[in-house]
């Protein structure tokens, strides 16, 4: 019973600690409103077990206390018994009183013992409930914490995989440093996860996001000291939009934006792109399950980053075929190029005033 219940209690309080420290993002919220649930259920069976088995323990006590009189009863007829053979009426008055006393302390332990009987059936009931729940719960928190960890890794692998493609799109490093007195424009993509729109590594909450790098120095590095992802620190975009597409696999039945951005500061040349010390999100195209959603507003920009969700929230539930795949590939690709254009323009216009 409560041996039993300890070691669940044990177990269970060592993978709901597991299963907090993975993050919010990788697990099912679902599964944890059920597990809660579950939880509760056996809280709230605790009161009345408790209360009962006080109640039981009470009981006891006082059937060990009738057991003594019945036992003191006994040895009180004992002792005014006849034990010459010679029955004697004072005596037997005593004898007659004691038996009757003796009786009803015998009938109150029999009803006494009936109770507690009464209150084992009520707790073995409360406990086989709390050991059923308990079971299904220990399997749900290590259905739970298989389903995040397993999450976890496919999140790496994918992040894994977008490094490796990001690596492959920028091509080979080009000496040449860059101080633009204008912005430098690229293409971006950031996938959609359940906490916000994501980069290579790091979440954007804001369309103006700069490079950090623990290592010292002029952001970003050239000398490959931070280099064990890609080529290291900076905010990395492509030339074309099109080598962008292997980062999210060209799948645009998924969720994902594809921006341009114009990178200042500090910008290191690539064969096909650029890392930047500060990027501006300058227009983006919403991918979401087939649907495309274009924009180079800037508070609709900012809006999107800061809470996704919305931009996010309605999409066409059927994934596009191969084709359509071609079609909204080419309406990516030309509303960001024209938009690129169109900034290339401008800033020439006003540079050369
Ligand atoms: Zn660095």
């Amino acid at each position: 019973m409560s041996h039993q219940d300890d070691a669940y209690g044990a177990e269970i309080r060592d993978l709901s600690a597991k299963l907090g420290q993975l993050p919010s993002a990788m697990r099912d919220p679902a599964l944890e409103n059920r597990i809660h649930e579950l939880q509760r259920e056996i809280n709230v069976s605790e009161g009345p077990l408790r209360s009962a088995k006080y109640r039981q323990d009470e009981l006891k006590t006082e059937r060990r206390w009738i057991e003594s009189d019945v036992h003191g009863f006994k040895r009180a007829l004992v002792l005014v018994g006849q034990p010459d053979g010679v029955p004697d009426s004072n005596r037997g008055g005593s004898a007659q009183r004691f038996r009757t006393k003796l009786e009803s302390r015998v009938s109150r332990t029999i009803e006494l013992t009936e109770e507690i009987d009464e209150f084992q059936n009520q707790i073995d009931r409360i406990e086989t409930v709390r050991l059923a729940l308990s079971v299904e719960l220990v399997e749900m928190l290590h259905g739970g914490v298989a389903d995040a960890e397993r999450n976890v890794r496919k999140e790496d692998l994918a992040r894994k995989k977008r490094l490796a493609a990001l690596r492959a799109e920028m091509g080979a490093v080009e000496k040449d440093i860059l101080w633009s007195p204008t912005a430098v424009h690229g293409y971006r993509v950031w996938t959609f996860e359940k906490d916000g729109l994501y980069g290579a590594q790091r979440p954007w909450r804001s369309p103006r996001f700069s490079a950090r790098c623990s290592f010292d120095g002029e952001i970003p590095h050239t000398d490959g000291r931070c280099a064990t992802v890609a080529f290291g620190c900076g905010i990395y975009a492509a030339k074309s939009v099109e080598v962008l597409m292997d980062e999210v696999d060209g799948d645009l039945g998924r969720q994902f934006v594809v921006g341009l951005v114009g990178l200042e500061g500090r910008v290191v040349e690539h064969d096909r792109g650029y890392r930047g010390e500060q990027a501006t999100v300058l227009a983006a195209t919403i991918v979401n399950r087939g649907t495309l959603l274009m924009t180079d507003d800037a508070g609709e920009l900012q809006r999107m980053f800061r809470d996704p969700r919305q931009s996010f929230g309605v999409g066409a539930v059927s994934p596009p075929s191969g084709n359509s795949d071609r079609t909204m590939q080419a309406a990516i690709r030309n509303y960001l190029e024209k938009k690129a254009e169109r900034y290339q323009t401008w800033t020439s216009a006003n540079s050369s005033e």
